[in-house]
């Protein structure tokens, strides 16, 4: 039996393993923290539960499948939810505005809100999907790089309609061509960060998120969104994937290390760049393969000891997506205006978007995200009280030094007061804070970036790391620096990408 062995157990690096394990081999995941999920984590302390990273799922198809293919019966573990207002806005002019799941009543709350006739708004979504039915196929499901991928009637009627995936115009030049009111066009801008970009600099492509939310659907889980680590904890156990947690693997060891001078244990050695195995510390893990979960980066910087081949040194130079600052507050009193996911909206989203992406600065006036799961799951917080997770886009990278978290704290405290009228000062009573280089730090994803690299120019899709090295023999990637991208589905399909690369190529 082929041994593979899964470095870090994030979504993709679970989703790898689960199938890898249902294929046939044996898989060991090697977790350098004491528990599985990555970014997908919890906080559960002092009667509260928070979510650490993601707090909205889209694509639910995609888990299902999962599951599926498993031999596993999801409903048994995943309770989906669709809440009925899927975000509500705040904006500085006093504007509130609900994003309703159900799509035809969110078109008539902005045609209501913003004045635009239901028609033009309708259209928009219309475009927004026939941008998802041209390009998911060929750019979200299968690899990159296999001619297979290309060769066949859908990829071709997208490389035919090419203009259509509007690829030319940013997201902002877009949205703004379909809008006349500033405040829907920085609604819809704000889906560059979904996969921590730039609206101003992100191709128009990335306008398929909004068909992906409203056409498909947002979703949030009962129990929280960790129930969804859990459970693909569960499922990788049941098929007997090995997970030790606590192991930081040090190096991926080729069949001729470079470094420590390992010469495959005595065996002949073919090929030099053949991954043999991982080292944590002093012990050494045997593997036919080795899927790297860790950021691409990473992977070769650091666990290769690689800063040569031509992908190493590409990647390292490619924009990482945006980064966060999150506040876990656990917040007394219950605040009805306020629905489980709510955007606090900045004056001026250009000059935002500028502070983080080109002057590497926290932003002036940031955007506020508040996710209260606790509106859904009332076990998330004490009686009388909520568990408030509230998030900004920051620039990757941001040193903890030059980081004035009280500064920035301060700032939201009296941006919720001007907006909601709610004054938050005695109200904190539980506080857990995560910065980019704390996210760096837990994850390994480098500059703490959330999302692998930005989407900031229109060739992104092309650069991003394909699931299959080419350098290293049997080493492969999946997570959120590799091909399709970030985000929980896209993670969980590179897992999936990577699994059919190995059933097919192996080492
Ligand atoms: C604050 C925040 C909010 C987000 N919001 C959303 C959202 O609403 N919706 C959404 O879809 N996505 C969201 N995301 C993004 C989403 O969480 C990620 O894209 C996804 O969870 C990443 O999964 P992954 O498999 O790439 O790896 P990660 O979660 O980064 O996991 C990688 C794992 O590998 C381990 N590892 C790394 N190096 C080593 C090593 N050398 N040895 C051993 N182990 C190692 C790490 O410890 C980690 O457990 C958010 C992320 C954050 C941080």
């Amino acid at each position: 039996m082929k041994k593979v062995v899964v470095i870090g157990a994030g979504l993709g690096g679970l989703s790898a393993a689960i199938r890898l394990a249902k294929k046939g081999f044996s898989v060991t995941i090697v977790e350098q923290n004491n528990k599985t999920g990555g970014k997908a984590n919890e906080i559960n302390e002092e009667g509260f539960r928070f979510d650490t990273g993601p707090s909205l799922l889209t694509m639910p198809f995609v888990i299902e499948e999962l599951f599926t293919e498993a031999g596993f019966e999801i409903g048994e573990y995943l309770d989906f939810v669709q809440p009925e207002v899927l975000c509500r806005y705040f904006y500085p002019s006093g504007k509130e505005v609900d994003a309703w799941s159900d799509l035809d009543k969110f078109v008539n709350e902005l045609s209501l809100k913003f004045d635009e006739p239901r028609g033009v708004i309708q259209s928009y979504f219309d475009y927004s999907k026939k941008i998802y039915d041209l390009t998911a196929e060929l750019f979200l499901f299968k690899s990159f790089r296999e001619y297979s991928t290309f060769l066949n009637k859908k990829a071709l009627k997208t490389l035919l309609n090419l203009p259509k995936i509007d690829s030319f115009r940013t997201m902002h030049q877009a949205n703004a061509s379909f809008f006349k009111h500033p405040e829907l066009i920085q609604l819809f801008d704000r889906y560059a960060t979904y996969n921590g970009s730039d609206p101003y600099k992100a191709p128009a492509t990335l306008n398929i998120i909004q068909h992906v939310e409203y056409g498909i659907g947002g979703f949030t889980l009962k129990g929280g969104i960790y129930s969804l680590s859990r459970a693909m904890t569960d499922v990788a156990l049941k098929l007997g994937v090995e997970i030790l947690a606590n192991h930081p693997v040090d190096e991926i060891v080729l069949a001729c290390n470079k470094v420590h001078g390992v010469c495959c244990r005595g065996k002949v050695i073919d090929d030099p760049n053949k991954v043999i195995g991982v080292r944590c510390g002093e012990k050494l893990i045997d593997a036919d393969i080795v899927v790297s979960n860790s950021d691409v980066t990473n992977t070769y910087r650091k666990l290769l000891n690689d800063s040569q081949v031509t992908p190493a040194r590409k990647y390292y130079k490619t924009e990482p997506s945006s980064s966060a600052l999150v506040f876990y507050w656990g917040v007394q009193g219950e605040y009805p205006q306020l629905k489980m996911h709510n955007v606090i909206f900045s004056e001026d989203y250009k000059k935002e978007f500028t502070e983080i992406f080109d002057d590497g600065k926290v932003p002036n006036d940031p955007t506020i995200y508040i996710y209260i799961s606790s509106k859904y799951n009332p076990t998330d917080a004490v009686e009388c009280g909520e568990n408030w997770f509230v998030m900004i886009n920051m620039p990757p990278g941001k040193e903890k030094t030059e980081l004035d978290i009280e500064s920035v704290k301060q700032k939201i405290i009296e941006k919720v007061k001007k907006t909601l009228n709610i004054d938050l000062n005695k109200k904190i009573i539980f506080e857990k804070i995560l910065t980019p280089q704390m996210i760096e730090e837990k994850t390994s994803s480098v500059f703490g970036s959330l999302y692998g690299i930005s989407s900031n120019n229109r060739f992104a899709a092309f650069l991003r790391q394909d699931n299959r090295s080419k350098e290293y023999n049997g080493l492969y990637f999946c997570g959120g620096s590799a091909h399709p991208g970030g985000g929980i589905p896209l993670v969980i399909l590179s897992g999936k990408i990577a699994s059919d690369l190995i059933s097919k190529y192996g080492v």
